[in-house]
């Protein structure tokens, strides 16, 4: 079969969320989802792979156990998308032909785009929680580190869960306070852009941490390449006046975010807006052009911050809205930018950001969002993993009533 009601790129967290929230309101749709990968993973979690508060297994599962009941499972890569044609290619040379499409295939993590990475990442103390492989490999160098220098990295926006970059810091710092040997490393976070955190209510919380972990913070500094035997970092950094220089690091322990990027396929599309993303109303996730595209999750060109939390909101809007434009009917759900970045700031403790577009503070619970909870932390340990793969990949939409147009 080669004809379908809805196509589904993508099986990650936006895909299985959409096609759930899909089938729920219309079982009837005949639904394609093509994701190439037989193992779906719950990145949130991968921060805490990296601190030794988490089972690197209990980050997978198998994507056919994900996959909901009623809807086909493409096991292939979308190579081209042809919006006039309402098909997308797979890389084995077949065409699908749909009525809607949905655009969810995550981003791209360019390691290409640091010289010397990709040779040196899990050795030489060179790690990155955005890598389910190399998690554990952080928390080894963490736990195995009791002096010298640790260099955080965070690369240009925008990224997946802006936050974690220095949530990675704060775990690190905090056991090594909880070791006793934070005096003895240098601690030195090295971020591309400009501003601690996007949202300014939640820079004073974590400027404490910062003080408190004695970090030392380098705005404008972005790392250009690393050479993992010789154990040296080269940052660029650009002065007030736009002006750059480069200058080496050593280092005992190196965590990197890479810069990521949208998917080639669909930077390549006619879907894309000028920054490679899939161009779509802030409303309604619809893309602007092609009435029968909708798009969520990272690959989404929406101005929100790119995490699962924001998916929990899109994957109702977009159901609602693309079974309406099947029948031809008005729009009716909007996305109000909802975004969550559970701050680890220490283990144990959580500074919940919620915000929607323009960081506009949209909490979930009646407390001062700004102050470090443990009820967040065990929210963010405990609960949102159940609450991801039992009730967010399920169809059942825990808060996440759209707001109507
Ligand atoms: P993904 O879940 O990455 O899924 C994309 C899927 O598309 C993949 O399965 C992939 O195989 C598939 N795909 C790729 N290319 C193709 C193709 N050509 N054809 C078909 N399929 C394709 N979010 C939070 O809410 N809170 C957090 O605390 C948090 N922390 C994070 C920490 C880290 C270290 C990381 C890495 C992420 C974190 N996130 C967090 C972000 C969250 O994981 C992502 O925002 C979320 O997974 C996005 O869902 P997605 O479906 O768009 O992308």
């Amino acid at each position: 079969q080669n004809q379908w009601d809805v196509i589904i790129v993508g099986g990650g967290a936006a895909g299985i969320a959409c096609c759930a929230s899909l089938l729920k309101r219309r079982p009837d749709l005949a639904i394609a989802i093509v994701e190439p990968s037989d193992r779906h993973y719950y990145q949130p979690a991968f921060t805490l792979v990296g601190a030794g508060s988490f089972e690197p297994a209990a980050t997978c599962r198998s994507t056919a156990s994900l996959i909901p009941d009623g809807a086909k499972w493409v096991r292939s890569r979308v190579t081209v998308m042809d919006p006039a044609q309402q098909r997308v290619g797979l890389d084995d040379g077949q065409s699908l032909y749909y009525r809607a499409l949905v655009v969810a295939p995550g981003l791209e993590l360019n390691l290409g785009a640091i010289e010397g990475l990709e040779a040196t990442l899990g050795s030489n103390g060179v790690s990155s929680n955005y890598l389910f492989e190399l998690a554990p490999y952080t928390w080894e160098c963490v736990s195995q580190l009791r002096q010298g220098r640790a260099l955080f990295t965070q690369p240009p926006m925008p990224i997946k869960c802006a936050g974690a970059p220095q949530k990675a810091m704060y775990l690190s710092c905090h056991h090594w306070e909880q070791r006793g040997c934070l005096k003895d490393v240098d601690v030195q976070f090295h971020n591309a852009g400009g501003v601690l955190f996007g949202v300014a209510d939640f820079v004073p919380p974590l400027m404490e941490y910062v003080k408190r972990y004695q970090a030392h913070l380098n705005f404008n500094s972005q790392l250009v390449a690393v050479d993992g035997g010789a154990r040296q970092a080269l940052f660029r950094d650009t002065d007030t006046e736009g002006a750059s220089h480069d200058r080496y690091e050593d280092f005992d322990f190196l965590h990197v975010v890479p810069p990521q990027r949208a998917p080639r396929f669909v930077r390549d599309s006619e879907l894309a807006n000028d920054a490679g993303w899939v161009a779509v109303d802030e409303a309604t996730l619809q893309h602007p052009r092609f009435d029968n595209v909708f798009s969520l999750g990272d690959a989404c060109g929406a101005s929100n911050a790119k995490t699962a939390a924001a998916v929990r909101k899109q994957a109702p809007v977009v159901a609602e809205n693309l079974i309406a434009m099947l029948a031809d009917k008005p729009l009716t759900a909007r996305y109000e930018g909802y975004g969550a970045c559970p701050l680890t700031v220490e283990k144990g403790k959580v500074v919940l950001a919620e915000f929607g577009y323009q960081g506009v503070l949209q909490p979930s619970f009646p407390l001062n969002p700004t102050v470090a909870r443990k009820s967040m932390w065990w929210l963010k340990a405990k609960a949102m993993p159940r609450i991801y793969f039992d009730l967010m990949l399920k169809g059942h939409e825990w808060l996440a009533k759209p707001a109507r147009l």
